[in-house]
C-alpha cells in the first residue's frame, strides 16, 4: 500500500478531536496591525476561566490562526491566567448572513 493511502486511512480512523490535535498548525498574525478600536474591544471583551468573570481585560495579546480559527491569546489582567478569545473573521461573516 502506498504511503499516502496508509496515511489517509490512519487519519480516517481518528476522531475529529484527535485530528485537530494532531494537525494543530499555528499561523502567527499581527494583533497590533488591527484598528485601535478592534484592539481595545478584544482586550476588554474577555472571559477568564479562573476568575469565572467576563470583561476583566487581557494583557500581552498574541494573535494567531489555528485550524481556520483566528484567536487572540493573552493573560487575564486580574489573575494572569492564559485566556483565549476567538475572533469571528471576515471569512466567516458571509456564512452568517444566510440565516437572515
Ligand atoms: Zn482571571
Amino acid at each position: 500500500m502506498p504511503v499516502e493511502c496508509r496515511y489517509k486511512t490512519v487519519l480516517a480512523g481518528i476522531g475529529p478531536i484527535d485530528l485537530r490535535e494532531k494537525q494543530m498548525e499555528r499561523i502567527e498574525r499581527d494583533f497590533f496591525a488591527r484598528e485601535k478600536d478592534d484592539q481595545d474591544a478584544f482586550l476588554s471583551q474577555t472571559w477568564c476561566n479562573e476568575c469565572m468573570e467576563a470583561d476583566l481585560g487581557m494583557v500581552e495579546p498574541q494573535e494567531y490562526e489555528m485550524d481556520g480559527v483566528v484567536v487572540v491569546e493573552g493573560k487575564c489582567a486580574k489573575c494572569g491566567s492564559a485566556i483565549l478569545t476567538e475572533i469571528a473573521d471576515d471569512d466567516t461573516d458571509g456564512e452568517w448572513e444566510d440565516d437572515q
